[in-house]
């Protein structure tokens, strides 16, 4: 079968100079597929690419989780979207760069063409330096954790683990019921980033008197001491129209009071927000 080509139909660009792009597919399923690029003080250049259209987790805090969910991206689309950003900006054509698939989508539910992806743009782009992967950890990735072969990627794979919640319970009612539960996820991971010789992140995003209280730094501390190789990301929420959570406005105190409580804590605030580039903010059916 014919792979689907995408074009670009639309590139917007933010105040920080992130770079949006919408690109058309011929697919049957009328929609389009979205990636940034991003140039990160800490990291370089980053292409932020979608594994799906939509997303059938139905995280709350997410446009895409709150939009219809499509289909999952071909290997063929997902590299797609690497080629026409690399060729729109000359300068990857010699400085290093990273991919992350953190777009539209949960990656471990359509890992068999995402794995194929990351196999093909190894070659496919000798500056490419590594690609990291962000993850609510559905049930449906035990298969992917299982099956593949992580010592393959030592040194260019990196994992982002989307917590958000220090209750499975909490996890289940603002992400997903179909999850796994939070010790099965860090037990994975924590074998994995041995694998992988690499150091994995957990992701936390306080939300507005839900999971922003100190208490919840007690917990968060708890979880941290059963990972081994784990850095506590903690972010600022994007926000989304519709969403019926909003970030928390005790966030730097809780994020004061992660980094005196938890070694290895990261505070991230995303870039591209004013042209729906930041995280959360993929695949937003309201403003289609
Ligand atoms: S946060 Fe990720 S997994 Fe959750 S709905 Fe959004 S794209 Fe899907």
């Amino acid at each position: 079968m014919e792979p689907i080509k995408i074009e670009i139909m639309k590139i917007v660009v933010s105040n920080d100079h992130t770079k949006k792009y919408y690109f058309k597919t011929e697919s049957q399923t009328a929609s389009h597929i979205e990636a940034c690029l991003l140039h990160l003080s800490r990291y370089g250049h980053i292409i932020c690419v979608s594994s799906q259209i939509g997303c059938p987790q139905k995280c709350k805090f997410c446009a895409a989780g709150n939009s219809t969910y499509i289909r999952n991206l071909s290997s063929f689309e997902i590299q797609e979207q690497i080629r026409l950003v690399v060729e729109d900006n000359p300068t990857l054509a010699t400085d290093k760069f990273q991919v992350t698939y953190m777009g539209s989508g949960e990656p471990l539910i359509n890992y068999k063409n995402v794995f194929d992806s990351l196999d093909n743009i190894r070659i496919r782009f000798p500056n490419l330096e590594k690609a990291n992967l962000s993850t609510t950890c559905p049930s449906a990735a035990r298969q992917c954790f299982d099956t593949i072969d992580w010592k393959k990627y030592d040194g260019f794979l990196h994992f982002q683990y989307s917590l958000h919640f220090t209750q499975d319970v909490m996890r289940c009612r603002y992400l997903s019921p179909q999850l796994m539960k939070i010790s099965e996820a860090i037990g994975y991971l924590n074998r994995i980033s041995l694998l992988l010789n690499d150091t994995y992140k957990i992701n936390y995003i306080p939300f507005e008197q839900i999971n922003d209280s100190l208490e919840q730094v007690e917990e968060l501390k708890s979880i941290m001491d059963t990972t081994q190789n784990a850095i506590l990301k903690i972010s600022t929420m994007c926000e989304i129209n519709g969403c019926h959570l909003s970030p928390s406005r005790a966030f730097g105190q809780f994020a004061s009071c992660a980094g005196k409580t938890i070694e290895n804590v990261q505070v991230f605030s995303s870039d591209g927000t004013d042209i729906s580039a930041g995280c959360g903010q993929f695949y937003n059916e309201s403003v289609l």
